[in-house]
């Protein structure tokens, strides 16, 4: 079945290697995936306007006649422009064509044409640039627009797809079971293809979206639920619920807040059932989610179980050691720090203290999942910033001890329905407040005009005795980039910030300097800490007021948060200071929504709309499968219906081995490569 559209594509007419090699790049490697290449818009030349009331500077649909052709001028550098006068009985207007000799040469004097382009020029002369059109007589007045790549053109992608459509209708190929589409008024997947690509009407480009956004939402929810399945399927430690955690609490330097108390009530909770525990525990930069951490981590020692707290960075899991073994050790119990930059002699030490149940509390970065790791007793597993884990080392997690139960910690407010497909089915508590006395923290976007004042307010609150953050964009770690930041580091040493203590810290630096220097800071032996964005999760240290973001608009929006979170963290009032030269819509926007507002969950939402999940997470690494057509934040109606419907296929099939439910299998695996597999 739907042998053909697996072949290569260069098996379709016009497609020889070199187009085949454009194709790949574009990760089109056979028909079958050219027809999911998915239109990012459409052109409506239906919507053609009158040369006289073009806009100028701007995009535009004109429908104009072909005047003359003037002859193509060579210009240096080998390039070469044609020209054509064209009008539409309006106005006159010139086509101007760059090094495209044929698609000049297609235009016919006398013949008109739909066109799309930007036109340039003034009252007296319009110029429309580099066109593309199609003939007056083509019936399809919508037409697509896709995501394309130097050297193919819509046009020539068309053919191709003409073709693999056609290649398509000879094959069966629906891959849903008729009683979802008519239960949830789906069109047929070939009419949707169709109309996705050489859509009719309007109407027919919406039906298509819906049904291939449905299909996308379908074999995601259907995909994760068979993961988590097979990790549901166990019992965990049951712990004793009348072990008291108040003298825990009472020891505190503070009290609980109210959201802090009832997550840990939640977390005691599951800890006493045999289900393993799934809980995510959200709550926004600086809500308090350690202390929660060790609560249960008291918990469970308690009841004689370990507990493994696993950080995405050395400095955040040597931080986390602190907090820990400072709640913690009171009591007698021991918590170690396990990364991958000890000595293997100390690595061996604690890996027998771990086995012999010695050692209560284990903190360290994905070294605690590693094979040479063993557990006496491991009861619970806390992952802080999961998404920033890969899919395999959290699988690896998972699989230390018998099912241990799980808490995940996420300063990132997700929608409730994301964070159910990227971490399954799973229970959430939310600390909605931040501790008493929290004040928010006042930002401001400047250009980098007004830089040197920005440093004179910095210095003032230095010479308060506040200490400082400077951080300079190092999104690649490349070479190039370090020696950026290394340069900036010094010129501000000596320059704006001469006569303050300050340190450099950035990725690359050896895990125990970046602890030396971590401690410095910590310790208010150097005033201002320039470094990348490796200080962005958790770092915890009250007396910092102040921020300086250089180059912001190299930063989403969820990170300019958790950036900001670094400050703001004590008794100070605190300040944060975005520098940015760049005025595209989208940097503004991001630097408004960043000055009005501290809540990480509306600037969550805001930056899931302008990035879609994808990038929202950042690259590959949240397990999520990357969506072509559908957009769960937009399609958050179509989302419930697809879980509705995902919930009846696996009650009814939980492993999708019946008849009508094979393609939609093999769909789900394809969709989640290998990751569902095995
Ligand atoms: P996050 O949720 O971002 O991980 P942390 O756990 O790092 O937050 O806590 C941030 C700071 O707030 C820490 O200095 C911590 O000691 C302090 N803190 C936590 N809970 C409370 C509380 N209930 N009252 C006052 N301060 C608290
Ligand atoms: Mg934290």
């Amino acid at each position: 079945m739907l042998g053909s559209l697996f072949t290569d594509i260069e098996k379709l007419k016009g497609v020889g290697t070199a187009r085949g090699e454009k194709y790949r790049k574009l990760g089109i490697s056979t028909p079958y995936e050219l027809i999911f290449h998915i239109p990012r818009a459409y052109l409506d030349y239906r919507a053609f306007v009158p040369v006289s009331q073009a806009v100028l500077n701007d995009y535009n649909v004109l429908k104009l006649t072909v005047v003359k052709k003037l002859a193509p001028q060579r210009i240096k550098g080998g390039l070469v422009i044609c020209k054509a006068l064209a009008t539409d009985g309006t106005d006159d207007i010139l086509i101007v064509v760059y090094n495209n000799v044929y698609a000049f040469q297609a235009l016919k004097e006398n013949e008109t044409y739909y066109m799309h382009g930007k036109v340039n020029g003034n009252f007296l002369r319009k110029e429309i640039m580099a066109p593309v059109y199609i003939p007056s007589s083509e019936k399809m007045l919508i037409q697509p627009v896709y995501p394309l790549t130097q050297g193919l053109s819509v046009t020539l992608v068309r053919t191709a797809m003409r073709q693999a459509l056609e290649m398509m209708k000879r094959e069966p190929f629906e891959t849903m079971p008729s009683y979802i589409l008519n239960k949830y008024r789906l069109c047929p997947l070939d009419y949707a293809l169709e109309n996705i690509h050489f859509p009719t009407d309007e109407d027919a480009v919406s039906a298509a979206r819906r049904r291939l956004s449905f299909d996308e939402l379908l074999k995601l929810q259907i995909g994760m639920s068979l993961m988590k399945s097979r990790s549901r399927r166990s019992t965990a430690f049951k712990m004793d619920s009348s072990v008291s955690i108040k003298p825990f609490t009472d020891g505190l330097p503070f009290e609980l807040t109210e959201g802090q108390s009832k997550a840990v009530s939640e977390i005691i909770s599951d800890l006493c059932r045999e289900i393993p525990m799934n809980r995510l525990l959200q709550g926004d930069v600086g809500s308090g989610k350690t202390a929660v951490a060790a609560a249960a981590c008291y918990f469970a020692a308690e009841n004689g179980l370990q507990s493994a707290l696993m950080a995405p960075t050395e400095i955040l899991a040597s931080q986390h050691y602190n907090t820990l073994s400072s709640f913690l050790e009171p009591f007698g119990m021991k918590v170690c720090l396990l990364t991958g930059s000890l000595t293997p002699k100390k690595k061996a030490m604690l890996r027998e203290k771990i086995v012999s149940g010695e050692i209560n509390v284990i903190v360290g970065t994905h070294a605690i999942i590693q094979k040479d790791v063993e557990y006496k007793a491991l009861g619970l597993v806390i992952t802080d910033e999961q998404h920033r884990f890969g899919v395999a080392q959290r699988a690896a997690l998972a699989e230390k001890g018998d099912s241990p139960h799980k808490l995940v910690m996420s300063a990132t407010p997700i929608p409730r329905t994301l964070a159910l497909i990227i971490y399954g089915d799973l229970d959430i508590s939310a600390i909605k407040q931040l501790p008493k006395g929290r004040k928010p923290v006042n930002t401001y976007a400047v250009t980098g005009k007004l830089r040197h004042r920005a440093f004179g307010f910095v210095k003032a609150r230095l010479d308060e005795g506040r200490q400082a953050y400077v951080v300079c964009p190092m999104i690649e770690e490349s070479e190039s980039e370090l020696h950026a930041v290394k340069t900036y580091a010094e010129e501000a040493a000596n320059g704006d910030l001469k006569g303050y203590t300050t340190a450099l810290l950035h990725g690359k630096m050896r895990p125990n300097e970046k602890d030396k220097v971590m401690k410095s800071f910590r310790d208010g032996e150097i005033q201002v800490l320039i470094c990348t964005t490796v200080v962005e999760v958790g770092v915890d240290v009250p007396n910092a007021a102040v921020m300086v973001i250089e180059n912001a608009e190299r930063f989403g929006l969820s990170q300019l948060h958790q950036l900001r979170g670094r400050v703001g963290r004590g008794e100070f009032e605190s300040t944060c200071i975005l520098i940015t030269d760049n005025v595209s819509d989208d940097c503004v926007k991001r630097m408004k929504i960043m000055s009005s507002t501290s809540d990480g969950f509306k600037i969550s939402e805001e930056d899931l709309k302008m990035r879609g999940p994808g990038d929202f997470f950042g690259s590959a690494q949240h397990g999520l499968p990357t969506l072509k057509i559908a957009d769960i934040a937009c399609d958050m109606e179509l989302m419930n219906e697809a879980q509705n419907c995902a919930r009846e296929i696996l009650e009814a099939d939980p492993m999708l081995e019946k008849k009508e439910h094979r393609t939609l299998k093999l769909d789900v695996m394809r969709l989640f490569e290998k990751e569902i597999i095995g």
